[in-house]
C-alpha cells in the first residue's frame, strides 16, 4: 500500500482514475466506517498505549481508506486519517510546539510498491538519487530541542505540529543526553532540533511484560507500546504524591503501606525510564551548522554525542536498497531492538526539499514494512497436554493465523497460573506474538473485544488420558502432574517418542505414530522393551509392515520399520549421556547428562553416588541430583535400565585415556554453524579438552565461537565485551588453547 499525495490523485501517472461524480452512498458509508475505526484505533494506540487492533489490521484498514479516496477523491477531507499524522496529544501533558513539523511515513509492503516509489522519485528528480537505508525501529517518535548545547525540551510527536512535553522524564533517561558533548574541533550549534525513536531492547520488552503480568496489569501488545507507556508516565506527579503523603507524617501500618506502595511505583517507573534507549534519525530546525546530506548529518550528530544508528547505509540505487531490506529481513532478530521495517530516504537534503511533503508524510522517504510479528486471533479453546514427565500443560487452540512466516494455531500457556496471569478467557480475541524462530506466545486478551460469551478456563483435576488425580510434584509447584508415570498412555507415548528424539538416541523411524503403534499393538509395555524388539515382533503390527491394506498384517517389514530397527541397533553403542537423556529423568537434559557422564563414567557409578556427590558435579546442583536419586529409587525405572542393558545398550563410556585438559576452567558459548562440525561435535571437542560449553552468554563466558548465521548471542557477546572468534579461532582453541584463540578475535559488525 502506498499513500500517494492528494495531488497524486490527479497527477500525470495515469494510474488513478479522476473523480467523475460523487461517491455512491455505499462507498460514503464505508468511508465513514473506516475513518471511525481508524480514529478509534489511533486513540487506543497513541493515547492509551493499548491497541485493540494489530498493526497489520490497522494497515489494512488504512490501505482500504487510501484506495477508496483515490477512487473518490472528494471523500478525502483534511480530517481524513490519510491527511493527518496520527497521535493526538493527551491532556495529561503540556503541549510543545515543534519547531518544524514531524511527519509520518508512507509504506511499501513489497518490492513492487517500493519500485513504484522509486520510479516516482526518479521521475520528479530526473535521476536516481543516493538512497540512505536505515532500520525502522519499532519505537516511539520523539523530538528533542537543544539550545546552546542544553536539552531544552523532549516531546512526543503528537499530531506532528504539537506534541506532549516529556522533558521532565528525560532526566531519568541516560540515553537522552541532557547536554551535547562535542568531540574535539566541533562547535555546539546554537539550535538543534532532532527527531528519533525511543525504544526498549527486546529483552527489556519481554521482562517488562512479565512484570506487568505479575502486577496484574495487561501485557503491552508490542515493543512500541511498551516504550510509549513508559515514556508517557507522569513521574513528576508520582513524586509529588509521595512527597505529600510523607509530609502528612502519618504513622501506622496503613500509612506506611501507602508510602511503600507509592515508593515502589515510583522506583519501578524510574527503573523503566532508565532502560529506554534513543536512536536519532532526523533533523529539524538548526542554526549554526550546515548539512547537505542526511548521512553526513548523522556523523555530525554523533560527533555532538547523540546516539545514531550504526546500521544506516547509503546505496546508489534500488537494487542496493532491496539488498539491504532483504539482509535485515533475514537478520531482523540479530538487532538488539525490534524493527518493523526499513526506511529508505533520499540522502541529499536539497533533493529532499525539492520533493517536499504531503500533509502526512515526506515524498522523499518510504517505510518498507516487514511482515508483522504480532497478530490478533481468536482463542478457540484451551486444552491440556500430558508430557513425558507427567506435567500437564494447558495450551491455546487458536484460529489459524499467519505470523512471522508460518501459520500458527497452537501456543503453550505453560500452566494454570500463567493462564490466570495473562487473564485470557476461552473465546477471547488475543494478541499473538511470534518473532522469527521464537516459539509462539499469547501476549494477552483484547479486553475491549469481549462480548460476554467468553468463559474462564478450568484446569482439569484428573488426567484426561488415564483419569489419575492430578497434583503438584511438590507443594508450591505451579505445575501439576499426572502421578501415573508407569502406565498413563500419554506419558508412555511421550517417553517413547523422547527416546528417539535428537537430544537422546536420535532414532530415525521412531516418530510419534510409530510410538503410538508400538503401544497399541502391545509390542512394548514401556520404553524398557524398545531394545528387545526384533523384526518378528514388528511383523505382528500392521503399522510396521509393508502395504498390508486396511489394518492387515503384511509379511514384510516396511521401509520405515527397517530404518527404525537399524537405528535402534546403532543406538546401543551411544555415549552414556545420551542414555541418561533418554531415560526421561526430570531436569536431566543434555548439559546435565554430559556433566554426569563425564564425572561418573557409568550408570552404576551414578546409581552408587548419593545426592551430595552428584550435586558436587559441575553443572548439576542439588535439584538435579535429587531428581536423579529419586528416579533410580523407583524399581520399575531400574527395570528399564536392566532391560536396556539386556538389550545391549552400553551403560558406560569407554574409559577415555585421561588426556590433557588444556581447557579446564574455560567456558565457551557456540553459536551459528561451524564448517566441519555439528552442534554436538563442536561442543564435544571443547568438553573433551576439559572446557565447559554454556548455552547463554554471560559475564562468566570466556569466549563466544560464532559460526555462520550466528544469532543474538553474538550481539550479546559484543555488548558484554566477551571476545568472539570464528572458525579459525575455534580451531586455534582446540589446538593451542584459549590464548591462541584470542589472537583470532573478530571485530564487531
Ligand atoms: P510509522 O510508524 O509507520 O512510520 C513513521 C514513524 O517511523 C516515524 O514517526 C518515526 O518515528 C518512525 N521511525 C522509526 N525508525 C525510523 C527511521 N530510521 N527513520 C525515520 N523514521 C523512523 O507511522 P506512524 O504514523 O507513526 O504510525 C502508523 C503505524 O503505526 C501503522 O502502520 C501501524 O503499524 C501502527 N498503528 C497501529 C495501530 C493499531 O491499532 N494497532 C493504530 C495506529 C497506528
Amino acid at each position: 500500500m502506498m499513500l500517494p499525495s492528494r495531488e497524486g490523485a490527479h497527477d500525470d501517472e495515469g494510474t488513478m482514475s479522476p473523480a467523475d461524480g460523487l461517491a455512491p452512498a455505499k462507498q460514503r458509508q464505508r468511508w465513514a466506517t473506516l475513518v471511525d475505526s481508524i480514529n478509534a484505533a489511533r486513540s487506543q494506540y497513541y493515547q492509551a498505549d493499548a491497541p485493540t487492533l494489530s498493526d497489520a489490521e490497522y494497515d489494512a484498514l488504512f490501505a482500504e481508506l487510501v484506495d477508496l479516496e483515490l477512487r473518490f477523491p472528494e471523500l478525502a477531507s483534511g480530517e481524513s486519517p490519510t491527511q493527518t499524522v496520527g497521535g493526538e496529544r493527551s491532556e495529561m501533558f503540556e503541549p510543545v510546539e515543534h519547531l518544524q513539523r514531524m511527519y509520518s511515513l508512507d509504506n511499501a509492503f513489497d518490492e513492487g510498491e517500493l519500485r513504484a516509489w522509486l520510479d516516482r522519485v526518479e521521475k520528479a528528480l530526473g535521476r536516481v538519487p543516493d538512497l540512505l537505508c536505515e532500520l525502522k525501529i519499532d519505537g516511539l517518535a520523539v523530538d528533542a530541542v537543544y539550545r546552546d548545547g542544553a536539552l531544552a525540551s523532549l516531546a512526543t510527536r503528537g499530531d506532528g505540529r504539537v506534541g506532549e512535553d516529556v522533558t521532565y522524564n528525560s532526566r531519568f533517561i541516560p540515553a537522552v543526553p541532557q547536554r551535547l558533548v562535542p568531540s574535539a574541533g566541533r562547535v555546539v550549534p546554537r539550535l538543534l532540533e532532532v527527531r528519533g525513536e525511543i525504544f526498549f531492547p527486546v529483552a527489556d520488552f519481554d521482562r517488562i511484560n512479565g512484570e506487568q503480568l505479575d502486577l496484574g496489569l495487561p501485557a503491552f501488545a508490542n515493543p512500541r507500546n511498551t516504550a510509549a507507556g513508559t515514556l508517557r508516565q507522569r513521574v513528576d506527579r508520582r513524586e509529588l504524591e509521595l512527597g505529600a503523603v510523607r509530609a502528612e507524617g502519618r504513622i501506622g501500618e496503613r500509612a506506611e503501606a501507602r508510602v511503600a506502595r507509592l515508593q515502589a511505583e515510583l522506583d519501578r517507573a524510574l527503573t523503566r525510564l532508565r532502560g529506554l534507549r534513543l536512536t536519532v534519525h532526523g533533523i529539524g530546525a538548526v542554526e549554526g551548522i550546515a548539512i547537505s546530506r542526511q548521512s553526513e548529518g548523522y556523523d555530525v550528530l554523533a560527533s555532538l554525542g547523540l546516539p545514531v544508528s550504526q546500521q544506516a547505509k547509503v546505496h546508489a540505487d534500488g537494487d542496493g536498497a532491496l539488498a539491504f531490506i532483504s539482509y535485515f529481513g533475514e537478520h531482523r532478530h540479530d538487532v538488539e531492538h525490534e524493527i518493523d521495517g526499513v526506511v529508505i530516504k533520499v540522502d541529499d537534503i536539497a533533493l529532499q526539499e525539492q520533493l517536499g511533503e504531503t500533509s502526512r508524510a515526506p515524498r522523499w522517504a518510504i517505510a518498507y514494512k516487514y511482515p508483522p510479528e504480532v497478530v490478533r486471533t481468536k482463542l478457540l479453546d484451551i486444552q491440556v497436554n500430558v508430557g513425558r514427565t507427567g506435567r500437564v500443560t494447558p495450551f491455546a487452540v487458536m484460529q489459524p493465523v499467519r505470523v512471522a512466516g508460518s501459520t500458527v494455531s497452537m501456543a503453550t500457556l505453560h500452566n494454570a497460573y500463567e493462564v490466570d496471569r495473562k487473564g485470557v478467557l476461552i473465546g477471547d480475541t488475543v494478541f499473538l506474538r511470534k518473532a522469527g524462530d521464537v516459539i509462539p506466545e499469547v501476549l494477552g486478551p483484547v479486553v475491549d473485544a469481549r462480548d460476554g460469551s467468553e468463559r474462564a478456563f478450568a484446569m482439569p483435576t484428573h488426567c484426561p488420558e488415564c483419569g489419575s488425580e492430578l497434583r503438584p510434584a511438590k507443594q508450591g509447584d505451579k505445575d501439576i502432574r499426572c502421578p501415573n508415570a508407569r502406565s498413563c498412555p500419554a506419558q508412555m507415548r511421550e517417553r517413547l517418542f523422547h527416546v528417539a528424539s535428537r537430544g537422546a538416541f536420535d532414532v530415525e523411524g521412531l516418530g510419534y505414530k510409530a510410538a503410538v503403534a508400538l503401544l497399541e499393538c502391545g509390542l512394548v509395555e514401556d520404553e524398557g522393551d524398545l531394545f528387545l524388539l526384533g523384526a518378528d515382533d514388528l511383523l505382528q503390527c500392521p503399522f510396521f509392515t509393508r502395504e498390508p491394506g486396511r489394518g492387515e498384517v503384511g509379511t514384510q517389514l516396511s521401509e520405515n520399520a527397517r530404518v527404525m530397527l537399524a537405528n535402534l541397533d546403532a543406538s546401543r553403542g551411544q555415549p552414556l549421556w545420551r542414555v541418561l537423556v533418554a531415560l526421561s529423568i526430570r531436569h536431566v537434559g543434555p548439559t546435565a547428562a554430559q556433566a554426569l557422564a563425564r564425572r561418573f563414567g557409568s550408570i552404576d557409578a551414578i546409581v552408587a553416588a548419593g545426592v551430595g556427590e552428584l550435586a558436587e558435579t559441575d553443572g548439576v546442583g542439588g535439584v538435579i541430583a535429587e531428581a536423579v536419586v529419586e528416579w533410580f529409587d523407583e524399581p520399575w525405572h531400574r527395570d528399564i535400565v536392566d532391560k536396556w542393558r539386556r538389550g545391549g545398550v552400553r551403560m558406560a563410556d569407554e574409559a577415555a585415556p585421561a588426556g590433557p585438559q588444556p581447557l579446564a576452567g574455560v567456558t565457551v558459548v557456540i553459536t551459528g554453524s561451524l564448517e566441519g562440525f555439528t552442534r554436538d561435535s563442536a561442543a564435544a571437542a571443547v568438553t573433551d579438552l576439559g572446557g565447559k560449553v554454556a548455552s547463554s552468554v554471560s559475564g562468566k563466558t570466556d569466549l563466544v565461537v560464532a559460526g555462520e548465521n550466528a544469532g543474538s548471542k553474538y550481539d550479546k557477546a559484543l555488548a558484554l565485551g566477551v571476545p568472539v572468534v570464528g572458525l579459525p579461532g575455534f580451531t586455534a582453541l582446540l589446538v593451542d588453547g584459549l590464548e591462541a584463540a584470542l589472537t583470532h578475535r573478530v571485530e564487531g559488525p
